[in-house]
């Protein structure tokens, strides 16, 4: 059949007409996508910190850290970066603190040595990497995010999590760069009062992707190579884009049994709960009556960010793409 050549112009018009209103369409939806709230919010370890029993001087040393590693991961979220990559440059600056249980400023075993552990976990698709004890890689997180993507398995131990890490070209250091005489002295003053010190970053990208991070040198005093619920997945760290992402601290054995990552998802999947709702419900009813101290930090694929802790206090500091932040450390901070 042969189209009139008049026939085939407007044929073409109103296909380019749709073409371009799609397009519009697209673009609209692009820049929706492009203004969805990215949302970052971090944790330094919860404990029993109060105005009135903070070392002099700490309060703001603290609150500096937490500023910087936020200030990191608004960089990465507000320049159109992945919720991934914000967890883990958050959290290497905070393993960096020496203020914090996480790489440098991890805890003692109880054979004076330090054993960190650390998990990642992308809520896109629920790929998750994680190392436990490991003795000797400066930034475990990023070892986490290594063993995610770059080998079939999520979760790697001790020597072997280094002979893994080595290969992969991350640095390593002698186990005596997470000693100093001065801070092992000091940490462990300042760790006896304020117990867990785990860091932790949860993020959502202007994409409507959800990620969340966990590091730590455990709890204090730890022995027979215990590891924590920091790279347990579903325990002190989970994400997923149909939920939340959520980084817990305290103390890890009640996090693990009750799964509490996953539980604060599970209860926001199957009960329709709001998030606050989910994490208060875990950290203020379920953990207390269980008597597990700690807290944790989530945020959903809305951007809603919650902190929950039944300790005294949790350094705790989010940021917003709609320019909301806030740095807290006691327990009648940031409450309005
Ligand atoms: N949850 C960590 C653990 O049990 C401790 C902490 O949060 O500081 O290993």
């Amino acid at each position: 059949m042969k189209i009139k050549p008049f026939i085939l112009l407007v044929l073409l018009i109103s296909v380019s007409a749709f073409q371009s209103c799609s397009n519009d369409k697209n673009n609209v939806k692009q820049n929706e996508v492009k203004k969805q709230q990215w949302a970052i919010v971090v944790h330094g370890g919860a404990g029993p910190m109060t105005k009135e029993t903070m070392e002099p001087g700490l309060d703001s040393v603290y609150r500096a850290g937490l500023k910087q590693a936020i200030d990191k991961g608004k960089e990465v979220l507000s320049g159109g970066g992945s919720a991934l990559d914000a967890v883990e440059a958050t959290i290497r600056t905070l393993e960096d603190n020496p203020m914090f249980n996480a790489g440098k400023g991890a805890v003692f075993t109880h054979e004076g040595r330090n054993e960190l552990d650390a998990a990642i976990m992308d809520g896109s698709n629920l790929a998750a990497g994680a190392v436990a004890c490991v003795t000797d890689i400066k930034n475990p997180i990023t070892a986490a995010r290594c063993v995610m993507t770059r080998s079939e398995h999520v979760l790697l131990t001790g020597a072997g999590a280094s002979q893994f890490a080595k290969e992969q070209g991350l640095e390593i250091v002698p186990p005596s760069y997470f000693y100093t005489e001065r801070r092992f002295n000091e940490l462990q003053e300042i760790l006896k009062k304020e117990k867990f010190g785990t860091v932790g970053c949860c993020a959502l990208d202007s994409k409507g992707n959800l990620a969340a991070g966990t590091s730590t040198g455990g709890m204090p005093n730890k022995r027979y190579n215990r590891v924590g619920d920091a790279p347990i997945i579903g325990a002190g760290t989970y994400a997923n884009n149909h939920t939340c992402a959520v980084s817990a601290t305290g103390h890890g054995e009640f996090f693990i049994r009750w799964t509490v990552a996953h539980d604060i998802s599970a209860l926001m999947e199957y009960k329709g709960l709001s998030l606050k709702s989910a994490s208060e419900l875990v950290v203020n009813d379920k953990l207390v009556k269980a008597g597990g101290s700690g807290g944790l930090i989530s945020v959903d694929k809305e951007g809603n960010i919650s902190m929950p802790f039944n300790s005294k206090g949790m350094f705790r500091a989010f940021a917003t793409a709609d320019g909301k932040e806030g740095v807290y450390i006691y327990g009648e901070e940031g409450k309005n």
